[in-house]
C-alpha cells in the first residue's frame, strides 16, 4: 500500500515537473520567435525635436529608457535649467570650484580637448559672447564694438581648472560655459553605448540635425541620411548618405539666425573677433562614430573655413566631412565617395 502510494506520488510529481517544463519551455520559445518591435518617440530636449527610432523586442521600455537619460543630461548642461551643473559653475566664476556630476565633468574635458585640436576656434566658454548677441532668446541684437571688445577677453577655455573629485574651477569672474556645439552630440553618444551594453537590435536618433544610427536598419539595409540643403530657396536634401553605426551632424546658418538692416546674423561665433563666423561656409557636416566629436567640429569647421578644416581633418582619423560654401561648391571628403548620392545639379562637387 505504502509502496503504491510512493509510486502515484512520484507520477504525480512528474506530470508537475513535465507541465513546468511545457509551460517555461512554451514562454522561451514564444520569447526567441517574438517579433522585434518598433517604438518611436518625439520629444522637445535640448532646444530641439530629438525623434527617436527603436528596433528591438523591449523597444518600449528602451525608448522610455532614452528619454528619461536625454532629460537627465539635459538637467544638467543646460544653462536655463537654475539648478544645472552648468549654472552652478558660471554662478561660481572667479569665486569657487564646483563639485559636478561625471557626465558634465567629462563634457567639460571633451570640450577643453576639442578647443586645443581646433585652435580655440570651438570654445565652450563662449558663454559671454552669446548673451551679448542674445543667441537663442527673444532679444537677438547686434552689440557694439566696444561691447564685443569687452567681452572677447572673458571668452578662454585655458580658464577652465578641472581638479580632484569632479570638481571644475572657471578662474576669471564673468565667465560661462555655453554647450551649446557639443550637448547634443555627448548626449547621441551616451544613448549609442547604452543600447551597445544591452545590445539592442538596430536604433535611430535625430536630435535637431545631429542624426546618430546604431547598427543598421533591421532588414539589414544601410540607413539612408539626408544632408540638408543650406539654400532654403531650393529646401530639401543636398545628398543621401548610406551609413551604418555612425553619427552624422549639420552646423548651418540657415536655421538659427536674425536678420538686422538687412544682414544676416548666424548663431556661431568666431570667439577671436566676438562676431558671427564669416569664411564663405554656409553648412558644415560631420560624418564620425563619436557623435560629440562631431558636433564640435561641424561648428568649428564654420569658423576655420575650407582649407583649415581639411588640413585639420587629414590630421584625424574616423572624420569625413562635406563643407558647402556661399558660391555654391561642396567640398567633400574623398572617403565619403563611395557612401554619398547627390541629388542635386546646381552644386560643384569637390572631392579632397
Ligand atoms: P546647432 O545648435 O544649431 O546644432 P551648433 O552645434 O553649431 O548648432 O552649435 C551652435 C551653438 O554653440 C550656439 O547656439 C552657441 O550656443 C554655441 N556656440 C557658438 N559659437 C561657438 C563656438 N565658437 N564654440 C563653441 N560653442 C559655440
Ligand atoms: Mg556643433
Amino acid at each position: 500500500m505504502n509502496y503504491k502510494r510512493f509510486i502515484f506520488a512520484v507520477i504525480i510529481l512528474m506530470i508537475i515537473l513535465l507541465g513546468i517544463y511545457f509551460i517555461n519551455g512554451d514562454q522561451l520559445f514564444n520569447d526567441k520567435d517574438k517579433e522585434v518591435q518598433k517604438a518611436e518617440g518625439t520629444e522637445f530636449i535640448m532646444n530641439t525635436f530629438v525623434r527617436i527610432r527603436i528596433y528591438d523586442k523591449n523597444s518600449e521600455v528602451i525608448l522610455s529608457d532614452t528619454l528619461q537619460k536625454l532629460r537627465h543630461l539635459e538637467n544638467i548642461f543646460s544653462k536655463t535649467i537654475e539648478e544645472s551643473d552648468i549654472n552652478k559653475l558660471n554662478y561660481n566664476a572667479g569665486i569657487a570650484a564646483v563639485k559636478v556630476n561625471k557626465h558634465t565633468y567629462d563634457i567639460l574635458k571633451e570640450s577643453h580637448k576639442f578647443a586645443e585640436m581646433t585652435e580655440g576656434s570651438f570654445d565652450p566658454t563662449i558663454g559671454p559672447l552669446v548673451s551679448l548677441w542674445g543667441i537663442g532668446t527673444d532679444d537677438q541684437k547686434v552689440p557694439s564694438e566696444n561691447e564685443i571688445r569687452q567681452v572677447v577677453g572673458k571668452v578662454n577655455y585655458k580658464d577652465i581648472e578641472f581638479l580632484d573629485n569632479n570638481r571644475v574651477f572657471l578662474k576669471k569672474r564673468g565667465m560661462s560655459l555655453d554647450l551649446g556645439a557639443i550637448a547634443k552630440g555627448y548626449a547621441a553618444d551616451n544613448i549609442i553605448e547604452y543600447y551597445e551594453q544591452i545590445d539592442i537590435e538596430s536604433a535611430y536618433i535625430n536630435m535637431g540635425g545631429n542624426v546618430s544610427v546604431y547598427k543598421r536598419k533591421v532588414d539589414d539595409s544601410l540607413w539612408k541620411i539626408g544632408i540638408q540643403d543650406p539654400d532654403q530657396s531650393r529646401g530639401g536634401i543636398i545628398a543621401v548618405l548610406n551609413i551604418e553605426d555612425t553619427s552624422v551632424v549639420t552646423s548651418g546658418n540657415y536655421e538659427r539666425y536674425f536678420l538686422k538692416d538687412g544682414v544676416r546674423y548666424h548663431h556661431i561665433i568666431d570667439p577671436e573677433t566676438g562676431y558671427p563666423a564669416k569664411n564663405g561656409i554656409i553648412s558644415s557636416t560631420v560624418i564620425s562614430h563619436d557623435s560629440s566629436y562631431a558636433d564640435a567640429l561641424s561648428t568649428s569647421f564654420y569658423i576655420l573655413g575650407v582649407e583649415k578644416s581639411f588640413d585639420l581633418v587629414e590630421k584625424l582619423k574616423d572624420i569625413k566631412i562635406i563643407l558647402v560654401t556661399e558660391d555654391n561648391k561642396a567640398y567633400v571628403s574623398e572617403k565619403l565617395k563611395a557612401k554619398i548620392e547627390f541629388t542635386v545639379d546646381e552644386l560643384e562637387i569637390i572631392y579632397r
